[in-house]
């Protein structure tokens, strides 16, 4: 990408700025890998201020690798709860089951056994390595890959398999061998908050001498648009129990293979977590809800309660758009389902005892908000 005599000046000048200038970021005060690690996890798709009171939490709880492994699978999901791509969650508990079991409870330094470790791609074992033991490995994500296009003038979509091992051969040959920890860092953090998606800010940029888009009027067309994934509507209705008391019960994590997972065909979005009675809805909300409730299990039946709509609410989940209708269903005894928990309304809402995901947080807030809010019937 450069002639060697510009890739010292480089190097140089991002990491000039870099020391210089990047933001005090809670794990940017630790060598720790397990501490790495963990915010490497966490910052997967999900923005870095909404990270760092979970990153801290989950800290104070789980504060080695040890305490994480040996912990009840649903506190660490508890406290994972808000963040969402919960698999996530469970892969870095898994992951600290094997290190305690296999590696003495250190992160392993060799980049395979790394790499082999349930959650951990090519991408965060290279930032993991580099940060915690100075390895030289380059790191390359979709914020890396942005800068190197822009660097290099690189045309086409980014994702392409060919491109994007060409990509990591320029990161691999830019990284500085004195400092590749401190290097990966400084191309992340000059993507995340200067080269950024949008209106990159070249003016800012410590290596805007070299870049090859900015030479040619590019920076802002670089990289090229990929084409999308067709969004995908989706309609769920929940049925929301509540007892004279204000309590309600959610039904228990049920996998996503399950018959019942497959039946009312929630698999991918909540059926890891605790979750209202729902179904994905064809035609009629309260028809198909109220057979759902009959056929899943006789006891879950609403014994003739009437179905009350609440407001509808909306949630996203990567390509998916869902729109949420819930139905309070006053009765005088909550039915018994198998596996179920009776809980306060107000804690799903609030999340203080369950794993829940965010979907079932807004269905809970449905459901305690006045009745004048209340949705007219479906
Ligand atoms: Fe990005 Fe502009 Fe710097 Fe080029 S000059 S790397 S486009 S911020």
């Amino acid at each position: 990408m450069f002639p060697s005599r510009e890739l010292g000046l480089v190097r140089k000048r991002l990491l000039g700025w870099f020391r210089q200038f990047h933001r005090d970021l809670p794990w940017r005060r630790t060598r720790d890998p397990y501490r790495i690690w963990l915010s490497e996890i966490m910052l997967q798709q999900t923005r870095v201020a909404a990270v760092i009171p979970y990153y801290e939490r989950f800290l104070e709880r789980f504060p080695d690798v040890r305490a994480l492994a040996e912990a009840p699978q649903e506190e660490v999901l508890r406290l994972w709860s808000g963040l969402g791509y919960y698999s996530r969650a469970r892969n870095l508990q898994k992951a600290a089951q094997e290190i305690v079991a296999k590696h003495h409870g250190k992160f392993p330094r060799d980049f395979d056994e790394a790499l082999a470790l349930p959650g951990i791609g090519q991408y965060t074992a290279a930032a993991i390595l580099s940060i915690a033991y100075d390895a030289k490995h380059a790191v390359l994500d979709g914020n890396v890959a942005r800068v190197l296009a822009r660097l290099g003038a690189i045309r086409g979509d980014l994702r392409e398999a060919k491109r994007w091992r060409n990509l990591q051969e320029n990161a691999d040959n830019l990284l500085d061998p004195k400092s590749p920890g401190e290097w990966n860092q400084a191309m992340m953090e000059l993507g995340a908050t200067v080269c950024a998606p949008r209106a990159p800010q070249c003016l800012l940029c410590s290596i805007a001498k070299v870049c090859r888009a900015r030479q040619l009027g590019l920076a802002e067309r670089l990289p090229e648009k990929r084409k999308k994934r067709a969004t995908e509507e989706v309609t769920l209705a929940a049925a929301v129990f509540l007892d004279h008391r204000g309590r309600t019960f959610l039904l228990p994590p049920c996998g996503l293979k399950t018959r019942r997972a497959a039946k009312n065909e929630i698999a991918p979005l909540v059926s890891k977590m605790w979750h209202f009675p729902m179904v994905r809805v064809r035609e009629h909300a309260a028809g198909e809800l109220q057979s759902f409730l009959a056929e899943l299990n006789p006891a879950v039946a609403n014994h003739g309660a009437p179905l009350e709509p609440l407001s509808e609410a909306r949630h996203a989940v990567t390509y998916r758009k869902i729109t949420l209708l819930p139905f309070r269903v006053a009765v005088a005894a909550l039915p018994v389902a198998s596996g179920a928990k009776i809980v306060p309304l107000t804690d799903v809402s609030s999340l203080s005892s369950l794993a829940v995901s965010n979907l079932t947080r807004k269905i809970a807030r449905a459901a305690l908000a006045p009745r004048a809010a209340a949705a007219t019937a479906r």
